[in-house]
């Protein structure tokens, strides 16, 4: 029996969605060839994976996977406490955990339960968690899993970071959160200037990669080592597997304290299935992959230039991301919808972002580079883009270099 009054609410709530263009649709993917992908039976070029590197059709990590899956079997059997923690784990967790330069690591099913069980194990009632107000949404909700004080600060502001963390009292524990490359605008967290007041206030920093590692600093290992930050300056990191690693899941990597105690007390953690040893195995390869092969990085880079550069002659306005993550900013849920589905029509599979997932009234496309995209393909896109959006009549500010 379902009762009226639900029913109801959500007969009005999907009115209400309807009416304000943002009903949620999933597309079926019948196929893919790397940035190929056959949707509704049409072949359109994507733009909207987050395979940066093009690791998740890479045969050598198909073939782990399927070794691996041939000898374990295709599921863990078992939460990592009973019986789900696999040679496959444990050696994946050692090598991420030696590449990064922490002492422990340990792998999730997801950065979603990653970062909710981070928030779960390390935070009571009565702590406060600090955040940007562009945090994905598993950082915030994570904090209310845990019954702790969420505060925010505006997007990238480090001084309000600072006010926010100076006004907490001192019996709580402090936490500051950021993704180092945000998600849905490309952009760079200041990630030196919050180690700092993370340290001066003794607060704990907790930095979501999902978004740059395997793709900025150092041997790719992400924003933070970028930054030259320390594991005692940036404890606790958050390395998601479903991006530029082409898997899915995700490592948190820190000191043994920290990490024994997700390991022993998140309920995230303790109460779900461990991911596949397979997917362990492939993840294994991924990193080797990210280790010894930088041209997909350098590739990826001279793309996100051309891109940048195209856009910038043609009049498409961009934002200020140097990173595979490169928005057009459109407005209104209808513009986006629209833009998307006219693109789709000329062979483009581009994603239209809304609310909530970006903030209301910023609504835009979500294009992503990958180093599977050839200089033919951006090309095309922006000639695709500079026939469909409205492009402004205002001079074009010139973008500073740090940018490309
Ligand atoms: C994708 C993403 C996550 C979630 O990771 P999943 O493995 O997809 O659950 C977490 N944080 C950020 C910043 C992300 O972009």
């Amino acid at each position: 029996m379902t009762s009226r009054r639900l029913l109801d609410r959500l007969a009005m709530r999907r009115a209400e969605r309807e009416n304000t263009s943002a009903v949620r649709r999933r597309r079926v993917v019948q196929s893919r060839d790397g940035v190929i992908v056959s949707v509704d039976g049409r072949d359109l070029l994507s733009f909207c994976s987050n395979d940066y590197l093009g690791l998740s059709q890479h045969a050598d990590v198909l073939e782990a996977m399927n070794k691996a899956a041939a000898r374990f079997g295709t599921g863990s059997t078992g939460s990592p406490l009973i019986s789900g923690h696999f040679i496959e784990h444990a050696a994946f967790e050692q090598e991420i955990a030696r590449w990064l330069g922490y002492e422990r690591a340990v792998l999730f099913s997801s950065g979603y339960q990653a970062n909710l069980a981070i928030m779960q194990a390390l935070l009571d009632d009565g702590d406060v968690c600090v955040q940007d107000k562009l945090n994905h949404a598993c950082l915030l909700d994570g904090v209310r899993l845990c019954g702790a004080t969420l505060k925010r600060y505006q997007h990238l502001d480090s001084g309000g970071a600072a006010r926010q963390l100076k006004a907490i009292d001192g019996h709580s524990v402090a936490m500051l959160a950021t993704e180092s490359v945000f998600s849905m605008d490309g952009d760079l967290a200041p990630l030196n200037e919050l180690a700092y007041h993370a340290q001066v206030n003794e607060a704990l920093l907790v930095i979501d990669e999902a978004h740059s590692i395997g793709l900025m600093g150092p041997d790719g290992r992400g924003a933070t080592v970028a930054a030259g930050l320390s594991s005692q300056e940036a404890p606790i990191l958050i390395i998601p597997l479903g991006k530029a690693f082409g898997g899915h899941g995700a490592v948190v990597v820190g000191n043994e304290v920290l990490i024994g105690a997700i390991i022993e007390t998140a309920r995230p953690y303790l109460f779900s299935t461990a991911p596949s040893p397979a997917m362990a195995a492939a993840m294994r390869v991924s990193l080797r992959i990210i280790h010894e092969q930088p041209w997909r990085r350098a590739k990826l880079n001279a793309l996100i230039t051309r891109y940048r550069r195209g856009a910038q002659q043609l009049g498409i306005p961009v934002l200020e991301s140097a990173t595979s993550i490169q928005p057009v900013l459109l407005g209104d849920n209808d513009t986006a919808l629209t833009t998307a589905k006219v693109l789709e029509d000329k062979g483009f599979f581009v994603s239209a972002v809304r609310h909530p997932t970006v903030p209301a009234g910023k609504a835009r496309l979500r294009i992503t580079l990958s180093a599977l995209h050839q200089e033919q393909d951006i090309d095309r896109l922006l000639d695709a883009l500079a026939q469909t959006i409205k492009i402004d009549a205002q001079p074009i500010r010139p973008l500073s270099e740090n940018y490309f």
